[in-house]
């Protein structure tokens, strides 16, 4: 018998994810199907996207060959069945405030600041850069967690070094970048491009860092078709732009309307869930019909 969700204590409640706590040292962290474009969460699920983002990260963790914050696997018993395979059983962590972001092409907050100060937080980069360039070799970008509905603030190197101190901080980019040249390599062999990725680190109780959270996830990180990359030509995201072209294109809401976007019609739905699980397979080369929980 599996335990009931309502026996784990609610502890965190974010824009698409909800943590639990399971016991003094384990979470449970679950993935909703919940998706947000041009920064609102749609009213619209996409089913079955909780679980292929859960599938493609625990892919990841056991690709990775880093530590990480995996306590079990997929199908845990300690997984209520209402979120079997779209959750993961934890260890909880002291995590390190700082958003670990690798990039290896120059796009989105990116792009902005290098057009206006020819730098990424405080890395110079080569001039005639522009939206799409490759990045060589690719770059810690890291940033401070913004409040609640705020973006998240780039931040220099220096200023990380300052928050958390010159060894941690040095682990935190080593860490990153190795990752991410990891990551970026297993797409890359699958025709897929790792724009950009964002990880996130914690301190267990007895001291080591760990890869925590999810890990590149299409959530997490910006992946595009290789198929369409041309030098320097920045590409919609792999995962969103079914429902972004709908939304600015087909529906007549506009991104400065000011009101939130209309629910998404069903082919759009279809289409959007399809395209998750073609990432899914494209790059792990499993089946996610095998992976655990009723469809949605
Ligand atoms: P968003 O990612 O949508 O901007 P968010 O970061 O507030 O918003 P989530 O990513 O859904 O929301 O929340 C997951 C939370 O869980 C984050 O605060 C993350 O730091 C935290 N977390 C991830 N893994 C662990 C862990 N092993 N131990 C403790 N906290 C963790
Ligand atoms: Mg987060």
């Amino acid at each position: 018998m599996r335990p009931e969700l309502s026996e784990y204590t609610p502890i965190y409640s974010g824009k698409v994810r909800e943590l639990y706590e399971v016991d003094d040292e384990h979470l449970l962290l679950v993935a909703s199907d919940r998706i947000s474009a041009y920064d609102y969460i749609l009213d619209t699920p996409i089913p079955d996207k909780g679980r292929v983002l859960t599938a493609m990260s625990v892919f990841f963790f056991d690709a990775l060959g880093v530590p990480n914050h995996l306590a079990g696997p997929a199908d845990d018993p300690r997984i209520p069945e209402p979120v079997l395979g779209r959750a993961l059983i934890t260890r909880r962590l002291d995590m390190v405030p700082v958003e670990c972001v690798a990039r290896g092409y120059l796009t989105g907050s990116g792009l902005r600041e290098y057009r206006a100060n020819g730098e990424v937080c405080g890395v110079p980069l080569p001039e005639g850069l522009v939206d799409g360039s490759r990045i060589d070799p690719p770059i810690f970008t890291p940033a401070t967690k913004a409040a609640v509905g705020d973006h998240d603030e780039n931040v220099s190197f220096e200023r990380v070094a300052a928050d958390v101190g010159i060894e941690l901080a040095t682990r935190l980019r080593e860490l990153t970048l190795g990752v991410y040249a990891r990551g970026a390599d297993i797409a890359r062999e699958r025709g897929i491009i790792l724009a950009d990725t964002k990880f996130e680190f914690g301190h267990s109780s007895d001291g080591d860092l760990l890869l925590a959270d999810e890990v590149l996830t299409p959530d997490s990180s910006r992946y595009w078709d290789g198929r369409l990359y041309e030098p320097g030509k920045a590409l919609p995201s792999f995962d969103k732009q079914i429902v972004r072209d709908w939304l600015t294109k087909e529906s007549g809401w506009s991104t400065d309307a000011g009101t939130p976007p209309p629910p998404l019609p069903d082919d759009v739905v279809e289409r959007t869930r399809a395209r998750y699980i073609e990432a899914y397979e494209r790059i792990s080369g499993l089946s996610f019909a095998d992976w655990p929980g009723a469809a949605a």
